[in-house]
């Protein structure tokens, strides 16, 4: 048997040194995850083949038979010798891109320096060889023959292979347990031949081991390659967390197991992120982002998940038992940034959406399509930090389903109107503005906003019943005019939601050039929460409506999040301060609304303030330098005809 491996073995190498370089030049064509392994893959492949084919023409070689030259024989013999340690390298440089794409190290570790520096070093008394003949030389006959120091051409791979395993296998958990396993096989193999190669000459296998390994390492790193693909298909880029499809996939798992009903689900979005990011710049906001997500990550136990699904937006599969404690930090995730050479820590919230599971039998898709219905439930409707669904909530959600549903007929059918509520000024005793309040007349009810606006804003159907009311007012306004009633500039009021149409301003300018009333005539309100969208986009939409010649009211000022820096950055014509605002009544309170109604005085912002109910608020307002009011003291919103009657004679 041993006879015949050795009487084939020059064509066995042969074989090799072919296969060698037909799978680089597959692996040529190969899209690689990592740039560098693939490089690194491809010199070791390379260097094997340069290797197989020397050890074959050494092999063919016979000195009385074949004429060849004898510098050529003994550069063969140089490289084959120098290959082993050229490849050490070659793996050296696997092992670091291997290594360094874990992002464990900032810079290469001592060992894996090593493993570029000895077999350099060893390269050395190869080169000296043919001087002092330490490892091979060639006799009178020409023929091959091994120095006295020739185990000694072993010993510096072998150190290096043996501090190359040892780092791997300190880090084994970094690497998966096949390429960890191809490893040792490379590591390993050529040592064990290579020793045997020196006690028993005849079995010259050195060569061939370190092809195989070669090849098995290669083989193991492009299927490797493959997971990797696989894996970067679904991991979302900016944090690492699994994206939709991974998370999905991660659930399926653990519904296959049947365990799926140890856990809840939830889908969380974080809270005022545009803030922290216009105050501390977008790339500081991917640094949160990506901060929270691992800190999330660490905090969960294995075999609970957390994707990313983009955005803000979260979702997480946490144990039962593990509810409580996850809520709470959920609510205010710690999180340390570097912002003007100082350290910040800031607390980032979220509001979740939660589903309890309660049975086996539930697909990915269901247990995210409740979470997401929870978190859009909690942060629209109830506005709460953390809302359920459990069956209570699944009614609900039925029946608004069907409140949208009539909602939206209800626009079709012209069952919506706005109401009136005068504005006054207090100074002149005269109205000088109104604000227009929708209505729903429905079955003989008139529904408040209240119970259908937190609805359509969900669903975005309120910008639909935004611009019927401002086509209402308007087509109102122009007929009193051409019945020579004077009329008053009316607000109207546009959900945040608006903001997200790049038409809004040119759309509201069409509306009420189709009426061919003054603009001044029309005022937008809008609220002054600022969840979901930056400051820039609102400050961009406000100053297109005001260059338009509309003026555009801020509503609900105070409470909001951000009252004072948004003044500063979005030019608004008027605040409305907020009925909670005006209502406060102890002395410290009313310093405050004092100091707020001179600082819009000072930036030159008209004030107004909403739900004035009494005589006594009327005058603290009024010495406080506020003389317009709208609220029940003067009038409820009006329906059309009433509000006329006030319109004609505008007294107070
Ligand atoms: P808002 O724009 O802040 O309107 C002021 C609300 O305060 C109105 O409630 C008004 O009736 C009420 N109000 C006025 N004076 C007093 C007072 O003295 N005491 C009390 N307790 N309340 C007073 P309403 O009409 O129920 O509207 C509620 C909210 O619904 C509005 O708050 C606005 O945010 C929204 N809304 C109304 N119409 C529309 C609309 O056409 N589009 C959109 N997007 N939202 C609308
Ligand atoms: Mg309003
Ligand atoms: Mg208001």
């Amino acid at each position: 048997m041993l006879e015949l491996l050795e009487a084939s073995q020059t064509h066995i190498m042969i074989g090799c040194s072919v296969i060698s370089l037909l799978l680089m030049f597959f692996t040529t064509s190969l899209q690689f995850h990592s740039i560098g392994k693939k490089y690194a893959l491809l010199k070791m492949e390379a260097g094997v083949a340069v290797l197989v084919i020397c050890d074959a023409l050494a092999r063919f070689y016979r000195a009385d038979v074949i004429p060849m030259k004898l510098w050529v024989i003994e550069t063969v013999y140089f490289f084959m010798f120098a290959m082993i340690l050229i490849d050490e390298c070659f793996f050296n440089e696997y092992l670091v891109s291997l290594f360094m794409s874990t992002r464990k190290f900032d810079r290469i570790p001592n060992r894996l320096a090593l493993g570029f520096i000895l077999p350099l070093i060893g390269l050395v008394p190869l080169i000296l060889n043919p001087f002092t003949k330490l490892y091979f030389y060639f006799n009178e006959a020409n023929r091959y023959v091994r120095g006295p120091f020739f185990a000694l051409s072993f010993v510096v791979p072998v150190i290096t292979l043996f501090i190359q395993i040892s780092f791997v296998a300190n880090y084994r958990s970094l690497v998966k347990r096949k390429i960890y396993i191809a490893i040792l096989i490379h590591g390993s193999s050529p040592v064990i031949c290579g020793i045997t190669q020196v006690f028993v000459p005849s079995l010259s296998l050195l060569n061939l081991s370190v092809w195989v390994s070669g090849v098995i390492l290669f083989w193991l790193a492009l299927t490797d390659q493959n997971d990797e693909l696989a894996k970067a298909a679904r991991t979302e880029f900016q944090t690492g967390l699994p994206n939709a499809y991974g998370y999905t996939c991660e659930v399926d798992k653990i519904i296959l197991r049947g365990n799926i009903i140890e856990y809840n689900a939830y889908y969380f979005d974080i809270v005022r992120m545009s803030l922290l990011n216009n105050k501390y710049g977008r790339r500081i906001g991917d640094e949160i982002l990506y901060k929270y997500a691992h800190a999330i990550q660490d905090f969960l136990e294995r075999d609970e998940i957390v994707g990313r699904l983009g955005g803000n937006y979260f979702v997480a599969l946490v144990k039962k038992k593990n509810t409580e404690k996850f809520l709470e930090y959920l609510s205010g995730v710690p999180v340390e940034v570097e912002f003007n050479n100082k350290t910040e820590k800031i607390k980032v919230a979220a509001v979740a959406g939660a589903y309890e599971i309660k049975t086996k039998n539930i697909s990915s898709g269901r247990i995210m399509g409740n979470t997401s219905a929870a978190v859009s439930y909690a942060k629209n409707i109830a506005k709460k930090p953390v809302v359920f669904m459990d069956d209570r909530l699944e009614d609900e959600f039925k029946k608004l389903r069907l409140l949208e549903e009539k909602t939206r007929k209800g626009i079709g059918r012209k069952e919506f109107e706005p109401y009136y509520q005068p504005k006054v000024n207090t100074q002149a005793g005269v109205m000088t503005g109104a604000e227009a309040l929708v209505r729903w007349k429905k079955d003989g009810r008139t529904i408040p906003p209240l119970e259908f606006v937190p609805v359509m804003e969900r669903n975005g159907s309120i910008c639909d019943l935004d611009f019927y009311v401002l086509d209402y007012v308007c087509r109102d306004i122009k007929e009193w005019m051409e019945r020579g009633i004077e009329p008053v500039p009316v607000s109207v009021n546009f959900s945040r939601r608006n903001l997200g149409n790049e038409e809004f301003a040119t759309k509201i300018t069409e509306t009420v050039e189709k009426y061919g009333i003054p603009r001044k005539l029309i005022q937008i309100e809008i609220t002054e929460t600022l969840d979901e969208y930056p400051m820039s986009l609102m400050a961009k939409v406000v100053e297109e409506l005001r260059s338009a010649g509309m003026s555009v009211a801020i509503d609900d000022f105070g409470t909001g999040s951000s009252s004072i820096m948004l003044l500063k950055k979005v030019k608004f014509d008027v605040m409305k301060i907020d009925k909670f605002f005006v209502d406060l009544d102890n002395e410290s309170d009313k310093q405050l609304l004092s100091n707020i109604i001179t600082m819009a005085d000072n930036l030159g912002i008209g004030v107004i303030a909403e739900g004035v109910e009494e005589a006594h608020t009327v005058n603290t307002l009024s010495e406080m330098g506020c003389f317009d009011i709208q609220g029940y003291y003067f009038d409820k919103p009006l329906e059309k005809n009433d509000f006329e009657k006030k319109l004609i004679n505008k007294r107070y």
